[in-house]
């Protein structure tokens, strides 16, 4: 797609400036994204996979099992299975995290490794998709082009250039599957927003977008409070409707147990059309009580509507 906003052109022509990615970062990808299980027959043989050295084992089945070996002839450190098989192959996903004249970009490569018993270990990686990321949240992508629309997530086409292209929910999942690599590179207003280096098993793509956008995820992740931080950002219309009530509540220091029924619980109260915004209604003392309460109002709601809707119909 030929970029056409002005961040799509300044985006297309800073990529074109990123140096590919490094040998060094290949090898780290190599070393922790592959599973390297050396293969063993009924023998007692051992093949690494890496380099393709075969020997027999020293110290018994089991302790090869459990704590794994090293191969005697490349250092590598291998995971055993007892196999039949004479070939491994797979794909992964890593990224590396830079950034790029005020942007930060996330850059995810796909690597590539198949092994045949008692030969070197072949892999290759190809970056596949790159995110920028705006100081203020915008997200641009510039991603290869995929041989099939749909179900064949893995295939891209090797030969396409990496261009601006529309979003595509495929390149949130890339970046969810991918291995970050540990040299990580951030722009100042992450580090202002809170950013310390710890993803706290959220997508890096999808905490930069929100930390970048969003005044509540600073707020959270500022002051710790990483677990309320993450249940907003995997429930952004929660945070949005309840994100004021949340504030009363901690500004008169109740403390919520689960922010989840919590917020059930608000949600409950607002369709009873009560307020949201009175400490009173929202940090009661029994919590537990006053859910149950709610629920059985809502329900009663409910039944109340359904007979007064087949009274309609009847009449
Ligand atoms: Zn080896």
């Amino acid at each position: 797609m030929k970029p056409k906003t002005m961040i799509q052109k300044e985006v297309a022509r800073l990529s074109a400036t990123l140096r590919p990615i490094s040998p060094k970062q290949t090898e780290w990808a190599y070393t922790n994204c592959v599973e390297h299980i050396a293969y063993r027959a009924k023998s007692g043989m051992l093949t690494c996979p890496d380099c393709g050295h075969s020997w027999k084992s020293g110290d018994g089945t089991l302790c090869d099992t459990l704590e794994g070996c090293i191969c005697p002839h490349c250092g590598a450190e291998l995971k055993v299975h007892d196999t039949r098989r004479r070939t491994q192959k797979g794909v992964r996903y890593f990224c590396i995290l830079t950034t790029c004249r005020g942007y930060q970009v996330i850059r995810v490569a796909q690597a590539h490794y198949s092994s045949k018993k008692g030969e070197p270990m072949k892999f290759y990686c190809t970056e596949v998709v790159q995110r920028w990321i705006s100081p203020d949240g915008k997200v641009t992508d510039m991603a290869l082009l995929r041989t099939f629309p749909s179900y064949y997530c893995d295939q891209w086409s090797l030969y396409s250039d990496m261009e601006v292209r529309p979003y595509n929910s495929l390149y949130d999942d890339v970046c969810k599957w991918s291995e970050v690599y540990p040299l990580i590179r951030t722009i100042p207003q992450l580090r202002r927003n809170g950013f310390k280096g710890d993803f706290y098993g959220i997508s890096p793509v999808l905490l930069f977008k929100r930390l970048l956008s969003d005044t509540w995820i600073e707020t959270l992740m500022k002051a710790g409070e990483i677990e309320d931080m993450k249940y907003f950002i995997l429930n952004p219309r929660n945070a949005e409707m309840l994100w004021s009530s949340y504030l009363i509540a901690r500004r008169h220091h109740y403390k919520i147990n689960s922010l989840e029924l919590w917020c059930d619980y608000l949600q409950m109260l607002n369709n009873l059309g009560q307020d949201i915004r009175n400490p009173k209604n929202i940090c009661p003392a029994n919590f537990i009580d006053a859910h149950d309460r709610a629920m059985r109002r809502i329900e009663a709601k409910r039944m109340k509507e359904r007979t007064e809707n087949e009274r309609r119909w009847e009449a």
